[in-house]
């Protein structure tokens, strides 16, 4: 575990209150909670979703819907707590009937998971889908021809002033009716946590 700093739970927290009173998208207009993400601001892993569903919109909390039992079961299987780990979206408010999250609502609202992620500053980021992992692509600079082409593979990353790896895999409500794509979610949450381990060992 990382050494814990009051200062980055402070200073996410701070991110929290900004996103509650934001109005830069027409989203903050129909939402009923924004969800800023929840967890360990001093964790070593990140995980990315799109955008808060009907759930997480009544609660302000990240994946408590049918798509977070799908994540939960699996950190359970791999042994990772959700409390260790931090947990967000690419948009803090709910898109009105789930559709895609709009090109200017991710260039309103991603300045806050930049902001997140240059805090935590995550050894290990996972992008759940294929809008949190396009996004970060366009970040790495990388192209992004399809989730099941590059879910699985780990990237070793330098972002402004820190080195992390980024993992892409299924997002949890695509597994959900999905037996294969459940299995290959729970493989790749399992690569990451041996790669985690192998890192710590040398
Ligand atoms: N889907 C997401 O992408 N994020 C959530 O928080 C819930 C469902």
């Amino acid at each position: 575990m990382p050494i814990h700093d009051e200062a980055k739970s402070r200073q996410i927290e701070a991110i929290a209150e900004e996103i509650k009173n934001c109005r830069k998208c027409s989203l903050s207009k129909i939402r009923t909670n924004p969800v800023p993400g929840e967890g360990n601001a001093n964790a070593s892993i990140v995980l990315i979703g799109e955008a808060p569903g009907y759930w997480e919109d009544r609660k302000g909390r990240p994946f408590v819907g049918a798509a977070g039992k799908v994540l939960d079961e699996a950190l359970e299987k791999i042994g990772i707590k959700r409390t260790e780990i931090f947990i967000t979206n690419v948009l803090k408010c709910r898109p009105p009937g789930n559709r895609d999250p709009r090109l200017e609502e991710i260039r309103a609202c991603t300045p806050f998971l930049d902001r997140q992620l240059k805090i935590i500053k995550p050894q290990f980021i996972v992008t759940l889908g294929r809008h949190s992992t396009s996004y970060l692509f366009s970040k790495m600079n990388l192209n992004f021809d399809g989730i099941s082409k590059v879910r699985g593979r780990i990237y070793e990353v330098r972002f402004a002033d820190w080195k992390c790896y980024v993992m892409p895999t299924y997002h949890p409500a695509a597994a959900l009716y999905n037996v294969n794509l459940k299995e290959s979610l729970l493989s790749d949450l399992w690569r990451l946590k041996k790669e985690m381990e192998l890192l710590r060992e040398d």
